[in-house]
């Protein structure tokens, strides 16, 4: 049985004929969310009979779904060979003014994806990397994640969404799924999450960046950097030994994006390891001339690790000294902290005082003015 999500919609269109068909099946299973062929009602018989026979829109089963007091929701899904992943909604709100001039607050939607079961980079932090890599999700999987999610939220079709591949696994090491995947969900006749709405992240495999930059896609890319020098860098990341940081900065400067946008660089903090404002300086003389924004994350410590989390404190330090030297510069605010939903830690259930976390993260609220907090994007 074949996974209908793999189909791109030129090639549904020469299975289905006549092919006009392709497209009804298309508007089922992308804007109404239906994953019952019985149930595509101007579908007629005998072709609803050769889908049920050929293909299936079932291929991802939600076993658990847990909402944190944030309201960030984190899915476990069951492949149809039994194997667990997990991908996570965030909501924020987002400020609009309505035709009246009145201030009125909409749901914004990101959505964290899987691109792999497990991993095989390894990275010293990253509970995924422990277990090493079990399989790449197909592409029809890494798709279904957007559609099972946005149907058990009701998120109207219409409705914009952000897509951010930070959840299990190294997406450019699934790269022919990805690519194929990225195509079909911003495909106007389905998902169409615009390709600027997707937000690829990566440990950094150049020459992996520069194949995706050759396709042009129009995508947003997110490095996962973490680290200004490659003695510190190889020590957390072991693929900084195939790839240094050089290498990677040389493919983003090689990157095509859009002249609005910048390349996010990913720099998880760690207690005494790259938290000091030397680190912040070498940061800024490595990003010089590229259009970048540092995203800040706090290590989420989990029992695979000996790591601990820096102090608010340094975090902020760490991000005024960047801002006030130009540079764009967030911290993430950790979503979904209490059911474990940093992206990259999923699935695993440890037996942290997830109380003592959350205090950490909202008890002191910033003293510094300068220094924003955002969400994953
Ligand atoms: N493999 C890709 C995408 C998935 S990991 C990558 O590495 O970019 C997504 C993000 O989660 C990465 O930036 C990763 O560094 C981060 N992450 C992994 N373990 C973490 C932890 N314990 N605490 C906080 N962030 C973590
Ligand atoms: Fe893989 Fe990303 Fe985790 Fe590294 S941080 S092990 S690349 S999922």
């Amino acid at each position: 049985m074949q996974n209908i999500f793999d189909l791109t919609l030129e090639e549904l269109k020469e299975i289905l004929k006549p092919s006009f068909r392709a497209k009804q099946v298309w508007h089922w299973l992308y804007i109404a969310y239906q994953n019952d062929f019985n149930l595509m009602a101007n579908i007629p018989k005998d072709l609803r009979a050769k889908l049920n026979e050929s293909f299936s829109a079932k291929n991802l089963h939600i076993k658990e779904i847990q909402t944190s007091s944030d309201g960030t929701k984190k899915y476990l899904f069951l492949t149809n060979d039994n194997h667990s992943f997990e991908s996570v909604l965030l909501k924020m709100k987002e400020q609009k003014i309505d035709k009246f001039g009145n201030t009125i607050q909409t749901p914004k939607y990101t959505i964290c994806i899987s691109s792999q079961i497990g991993c095989r980079i390894g990275c010293k932090f990253c509970r995924t990397g422990i277990d090493g890599l079990t399989r790449n999700l197909s592409c029809g999987e890494i798709i279904e994640q957007i559609v099972a999610i946005k149907r058990d939220n009701k998120i109207l079709p219409q409705k914009r969404v952000n897509i951010v591949y930070m959840g299990m696994g190294e997406p450019l090491d699934n790269f022919d799924n990805l690519i194929k995947a990225i195509k079909i969900i911003s495909n106007l006749d389905g998902l169409s999450i615009s390709p600027k709405r997707q937000t690829i992240s990566t440990s950094g495999i150049s020459p992996m960046i520069d194949k995706l930059g050759e396709f042009n896609l129009g995508v947003q890319l997110a490095i996962s950097l973490h680290a200004v020098n490659n003695e510190t860098r190889n020590k957390l990341m072991p693929i900084n030994k195939a790839y240094n940081i050089e290498s990677i900065i040389e493919s983003v400067r090689r990157f095509p994006i859009d002249t609005r946008k910048r390349v996010m660089f990913e720099y998880l903090m760690i207690k005494n390891i790259n938290d000091d404002l030397q680190s912040a300086k070498d940061l800024l003389r490595l990003l010089n001339g590229i259009k970048a924004k540092i995203n800040i994350i706090l290590f989420n410590p989990h029992s695979g690790s000996n790591f601990e989390r820096p102090s608010k404190e340094s975090a902020e330090s760490f991000a005024s000294f960047l801002i006030s030297k130009g540079l764009l510069a967030t911290i993430r605010e950790s979503k979904g902290i209490d059911i474990d939903a940093a992206c990259g830690q999923l699935k695993y259930k440890d037996k942290l005082n997830k109380t003592k976390l959350k205090e950490l993260e909202y008890k002191n609220k910033s003293k510094n003015k300068n220094v924003s907090y955002e969400t994953k994007e």
